[in-house]
């Protein structure tokens, strides 16, 4: 292929553009916010579902105490009822009598299981309402905190994207003054050798895969005529020969 020593130098400037665009891609894939936010939302689901198993324990411990309270009810009536007709002498015979203390003293102690049971309720409802307390703050702050690792990913990315936009009006304008079929030839490379399509010669040096010519190679791309494109023989970059050209 042939095209003007000119447009091969200008081939060095889009090969710029190009990789600035690539690394401003590549910064934006590499931001170390990502992962705090991929961790931070995790963190976030497993507290929440903490969260809701706190609140189904709160839910069955309030039923736990309304029960308890609830049962508490009858037993209370019927031992005061219990104890009035003792006291007032209403139940004369012995065994009555005795049967009557045993379910007097029976209902105190059914009583003293229920409060029991109430009490114990009643405290791990403190528990659970003290830990369903503290589950809710941690999930603000982390929420709090991922709110502002998401604007600063978002800013980041909002820049580089601002960069990539200015960068690709150059590349666009560069490659518009240049041959068409050097700059398809070009992007053809570029995209197959990891982004660099063009490279300086630099000495006997290929800039594009850092390997020294053999002689032979140099005399061939130095003797080439300045506006045949040249081709590097171990990677096969367009070799740029800036420095002849200069
Ligand atoms: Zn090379």
């Amino acid at each position: 292929m042939k095209a003007a020593a000119s447009a091969q130098l200008r081939l060095l400037d889009l090969q710029a553009e190009d990789t600035a665009i690539a690394q401003l891609n590549h910064r934006k894939t590499a931001l170390p916010e990502h992962a705090v936010i991929v961790e931070g939302k995790a963190a976030h689901a497993k507290l929440g579902a903490s969260l809701v198993g706190i609140r189904t324990q709160l839910s069955d411990l309030k039923l736990e105490m309304e029960k308890a309270e609830a049962d508490l009810v009858p037993v209370r009536e019927r031992l005061t009822r219990d104890i009035k007709r003792r006291d007032d002498g209403l139940v004369t015979d012995p065994r009555g009598f005795a049967a009557l203390n045993d379910e007097i003293e029976h209902l105190g102690k059914r009583i003293s299981d229920l409060e029991d049971t109430e009490l114990e309720a009643m405290e791990q409802l403190d528990s659970a309402t003290a830990e369903e307390s503290r589950l809710a703050d941690e999930i603000a702050e982390l929420e709090h905190s991922l709110r502002a690792v998401i604007a600063a990913r978002d800013e980041q990315i909002a820049q580089a994207n601002a960069e990539i936009g200015e960068r690709q009006t150059k590349r666009d304008a560069i490659a518009g003054q240049m041959p068409a079929d050097l700059v398809v030839l070009y992007d053809r490379i570029r995209v197959k050798s990891g982004g660099l399509g063009a490279a300086e010669l630099k000495g006997r040096r290929c800039a594009g895969c850092q390997l020294e010519a053999t002689a032979s190679a140099l005399a061939g791309y130095t003797s080439a005529a300045a506006d045949e494109v040249v081709r590097c023989e171990e990677c096969e970059r367009i070799l740029v020969r800036a420095a002849v050209e200069r």
